[in-house]
């Protein structure tokens, strides 16, 4: 392994954003008010490290409703969910605290608006994904949904019927150009929202990673694998014609990819926390000295609101 010094470019903005921020706060403060254990359903945001330093805590992350026992406290995670979901917490009289990320309830309110109005409404986004089940979950009536440009033909709308599109959050920018070309050159009097629902955290992450890229021999893109945002970065860096790598912290830097190169970029995906950067860096650092710098990007300052209500504590966790 060479000695000689690795630059180390950081992307910005990168890692955690305001609605992974508000679902982790809100899981906080629910163990606060009520103590362990807390259910959450579905992980509260996808990171391992995140997970599993709530599980640490007392927190029980589980995939479907039932598995929480009657009367605790349930936590709906950052991705939304659908009504059925919603309903079946209520039909079982389970305290609900709600972290959906706001900009994923806008979509959903979007969504809801054109159903009403008795237009087909058109989802763009990735087949299984929590955020497009809840998503999907949402609309009355249903969605269709698509993921390239090539599906929009297959749908099954007639002819002249009112259609509107709304898309996933995490996208990359240019997946969902080309299908709301598809979707306007099939549909041209097809509506969608003013602003993409494309989020303001995945539209800044990735200009600072094509930044990045511009600069580097090798991208890194920490963040897991189930994350959609972290994803569509990787993709983005590869496109760009670079050797990328998306790891869910530094245990899984491989120092063969260092081999030859003299600039690595690295960035993170929405749900990934600073300490994984922190700590592979630390692992950057044992391999080669190394030059770090900041890239110049968005400063973000968004922040959302905590729930204004938390429910009452169940009887059996009142202290007395
Ligand atoms: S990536 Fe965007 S939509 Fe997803 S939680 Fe963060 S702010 Fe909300």
């Amino acid at each position: 392994m060479s000695s000689s010094t690795l630059n180390v470019l950081l992307a910005q903005p990168r890692g955690f954003c305001a609605g992974v921020t508000r679902a982790i706060d809100i899981v906080e403060r629910a163990l606060e008010l009520y103590g362990a254990p807390i259910y959450v359903r579905h992980e509260i945001v996808h990171n391992k490290r995140v997970v599993e330093t709530l599980k640490a805590k007392g927190v029980i992350f589980v995939e479907e409703l039932d598995e929480i026992p009657e009367g605790e406290v349930a936590i709906f995670s950052a991705h939304g969910v659908s009504d059925a979901v919603e309903k079946e917490a209520l039909s079982r009289g389970l305290p609900v605290i709600d972290a959906t990320c706001p900009l994923v309830t806008k979509v959903h309110k979007e969504g809801g608006r054109y159903a009403v109005k008795g237009a087909h409404v058109v989802l763009i986004g990735h087949a299984g994904h929590p955020e497009v089940e809840g998503t999907m979950g949402r609309i009355p009536g249903g969605v269709h949904l698509v993921t390239r440009p090539a599906d929009v033909e297959k749908l099954e709308i007639p002819k002249g019927a009112e259609v509107a599109y709304i898309t996933q959050t995490t996208l990359s920018i240019d997946d969902t150009r080309g299908v709301i070309e598809a979707l306007k050159s099939r549909f041209p009097m097809i509506q969608g929202p003013d602003v993409r629902d494309i989020c303001y955290a995945t539209q800044n992450r990735q200009t600072a990673v094509r930044k990045l890229a511009a600069r580097s021999d090798l991208i890194l893109v920490v963040g897991a694998k189930n994350s959609s945002n972290s994803n569509r970065l990787r993709e983005i860096g590869l496109e760009l014609g670079k050797t990328s790598h998306l790891i869910d912290d530094a245990t899984d830097l491989d120092p063969a990819w260092l081999e030859g190169i003299s600039t690595v970029g690295i960035t993170a995906g929405a749900s990934a926390p600073d300490v994984l950067i922190d700590e592979l860096l630390a692992k950057l650092e044992c391999l080669r000295p190394i030059e770090l710098k900041v890239l110049d990007g968005v400063e973000e300052n968004v922040s959302f609101k905590m729930p204004e209500h938390f429910p009452d504590a169940p009887l059996h966790k009142k202290k007395a």
